[in-house]
């Protein structure tokens, strides 16, 4: 296989400013370079966002919306641009860039602009009148700082903007860090950013893992990260030693399991969708099938079929399906394609590499067994191995046998049937009858179990990493003490005794009442 062989970052200047290449995965031509952030600047970076924070988390929530208003506007009217930048950086289709990058934005602001008001409302604690007289007691949501933001190739617009939208209405700073592999993106969403943000809240890095490491350990308040496994142990670890905070969005081996009864034209074109768009390179990627023994024959002979009539690459008019994102990528791509072969898997369509760039074909194999690295490991390539079962509990049974766990997808009629198989798969997300698609929802959580991550972005529950509670208790009363203040005693003893009594079941109620009262009106005497 020819191997374009990608440059690593080259070492510049003491600092350790670096440049970054920038390729074209249609074709795997060098067509110029980015500047790196120096790491020694990092730090500094990040005491400006946390200046520019202060004064953020002091602005009202409805200035803070405003912001998120003019992002929207200024993001959207530069939506073709956006859509430009992915196609000759990711080597998106057009299509599948407007609808997973750009529709998907605009879904999020108006999201968190309709729910935020409501999330970070204070919550009141509710509170026994006649323990806690005159008090109001409520959970205040307060920013958390400067969140430190790692970000992957694979959706470099979108996935940014799903922290970095709730994160800057909940009154947070943050520094981010585009991949390295989509530097050109980041550098767009920077110039939006700096349009409608006041300056340094939101801060742009560019570089690699130098660069998330000094992000680390720059004085952010939280890591959020999405990537590989490896990357987010060695992020969560060095993380830890400054006990620092992390959410961790990471890699799948995504299931999807075919019954009998499933709508197969529905199926498989949702699975072919599931498996191949924007490459197969989505962290809910469809990555292995089985699918029930009675319908095997038919399921495949409709998926290749499927298969065979998209469009690849960049010469055949509006592509269905782009490059791999580098030279790496495809050699581990095509690596777990022909192991798979050598070890007894039958390619039905696909199977060698276009030569066209990062090109893989969509590729559908059968004969795959569950040792087979194309069923375990996560190829993150347009790959649809195919094997069969005989019973669902089996199903459940190979589907779990993983160490991920971001989503799995149950296809079939009988809906409720499905949906209690899916919720036997240990996942964060699962789908009846579609696969991938929840993920840039800002009201959906999207996290996985297992090394597929901790934490979830998207819903209240990914708010909940962007704020800190503050606990706020205001006294209205006028008492001169409170029951448990000073002096102990008899009193104290009969009048707690009394309240117990008194709310216990099958208590002492009128003798409860009496130690209480006379306790009570003798403690605020
Ligand atoms: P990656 O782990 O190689 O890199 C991700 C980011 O982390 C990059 O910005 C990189 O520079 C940085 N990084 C890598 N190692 C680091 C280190 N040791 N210290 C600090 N920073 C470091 O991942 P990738 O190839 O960019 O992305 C693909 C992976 O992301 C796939 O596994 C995919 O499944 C996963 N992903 C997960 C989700 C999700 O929501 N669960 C979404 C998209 C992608």
């Amino acid at each position: 296989m020819a191997h374009l062989g990608d440059t690593p970052p080259s070492s510049g200047s003491a600092l350790g400013a670096s440049t970054l290449p920038l390729r074209d995965p249609r074709t795997g031509a060098l067509v110029g370079e980015m500047a790196a952030t120096p790491e020694g600047d990092v730090a500094g970076l990040v005491a400006r966002a946390r200046a520019a924070g202060a004064t953020w988390a002091a602005t009202p929530l409805e200035e803070r919306k405003g912001a998120i208003r003019r992002l929207a506007s200024v993001f959207l009217a530069r939506g073709s641009e956006i859509v430009d930048t992915l196609v000759a950086e990711i080597g998106k289709p057009p299509g599948e860039a407007w609808t997973s990058e750009v529709v998907t934005a605009q879904e999020l602001f108006a999201t968190w602009l309709e729910m935020i008001d409501d999330e970070l409302a204070d919550i009141p604690v509710p509170l026994n009148p006649i323990n806690y007289p005159g008090k109001d007691v409520v959970l205040r949501l307060e920013p958390i700082g400067v969140v430190g933001l790692i970000m992957p190739w694979n959706y470099p617009i979108h996935l940014p903007l799903r922290t970095i939208v709730p994160a800057v209405l909940a009154g947070n700073a943050v520094v981010w860090k585009p991949s390295e592999y989509a530097s050109r993106c980041g550098a767009l969403l920077d110039s939006i950013f700096k349009a409608a943000f006041p300056a340094d809240l939101v801060i742009t890095i560019q570089g690699g893992p130098t660069q998330g490491a000094a992000l680390i350990d720059g004085g952010v308040d939280r890591v959020v990260f999405t990537g590989s496994v490896a990357g987010g142990r060695a992020v969560a670890q060095r993380a830890a030693a400054r006990l620092l905070p992390t959410s961790l969005e990471l890699g799948s081996k995504d299931p999807a399991i075919v019954l009998h009864d499933a709508d197969l034209e529905r199926t498989v074109n949702g699975l072919v969708w599931g498996a191949f768009h924007n490459a197969g390179q989505d962290c809910a990627s469809v990555e292995r099938v089985y699918v029930d023994a009675r319908i095997h024959d038919a399921f495949v002979e409709k998926v290749v079929a499927a298969t065979r009539s998209l469009r690849v690459g960049s010469t055949s008019g509006t592509p269905d399906v782009g490059p791999l994102i580098n030279a790496a990528a495809l050699e581990k791509v095509h690596g777990h394609v022909t192991a798979a072969v050598a070890a007894g898997a039958v390619v039905r369509a696909g199977g060698e590499p276009t030569g066209e760039g990062y090109h893989y074909p969509p590729t559908v194999l059968t004969g795959v067994t569950d040792d087979m690295a194309v069923m375990r490991e996560e190829s993150f390539g347009p790959l649809f191995p195919i094997a069969s079962f005989a019973t669902e509990d089996e199903a459940v049974a190979r589907a779990n046998a993983s160490p991920y766990g971001l989503t799995a997808s149950v296809w079939s009629r009988d809906l409720r049937r499905a949906e209690a198989l899916a919720a036997r798969i240990t996942t964060g997300v699962s789908f009846v009858n579609n696969c991938c698609f929840t993920g840039p929802m800002g009201a959906a959580a999207w996290g996985g179990r297992k090394e597929s991550g901790y934490g979830v972005t998207g819903s209240r529950f990914g708010l909940e990493a962007l704020v800190q509670p503050r606990t706020v208790c205001v006294d209205r009363s006028r008492g001169k003490k409170e029951m448990w203040w000073y002096p102990y005693g008899d009193n104290l003893v009969n009048m707690a005794r009394g309240l117990v009594e008194l709310t216990r079941p099958g208590g002492a109620r009128l003798s409860g009442a009496r130690m209480a009262v006379g306790g009570l009106l003798n403690r605020w005497k």
